[in-house]
């Protein structure tokens, strides 16, 4: 089982601002910014790149749910705005291998990323 399966299963403690059939989202354990939010499907996909065209639905949900969670914390316009990030392997920093997204925002987010 996954660590964020167990999460989905309520095995493991999570701050848990979202869930629906298809995702459930909750804060990162160790925020990079004020706002830190993983969309996580509760079908495991390992990573982004190794999705197929059946998941097609599911990535979309992943990316509409990041956004309505970025409009219920008030920073889905362009003043406050928000970053979204889908870390793939070892060089993309993935670190937990059920695939995620990661929603930051709450302050200025450099760009490139380190
Ligand atoms: P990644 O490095 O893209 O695989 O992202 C994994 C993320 O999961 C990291 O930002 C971690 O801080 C976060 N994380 C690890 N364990 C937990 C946990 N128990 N609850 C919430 N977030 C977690």
């Amino acid at each position: 089982m996954t660590l964020f399966e167990k999460i989905i299963a309520r095995e493991i403690p999570a701050d848990i601002v979202h869930e629906d059939d298809v995702c459930i989202a909750f804060h990162d354990i160790a925020p990079q910014a004020p706002i830190h939010i993983l969309i996580v499907p509760k079908k495991v996909i390992p990573r982004v790149g190794e999705a197929t065209e059946e998941d097609q639905s599911i990535l979309g949900h992943l990316l509409l749910t990041a956004g309505q969670i970025a409009s219920e914390l008030g920073v889905n316009n362009t003043e406050k705005g928000f970053r979204i990030a889908i870390n793939h392997g070892k060089n993309g920093g993935e670190t937990v291998p059920h695939l995620h997204v990661h929603m930051l925002s709450g302050r200025p987010l450099e760009w490139p990323p380190g």
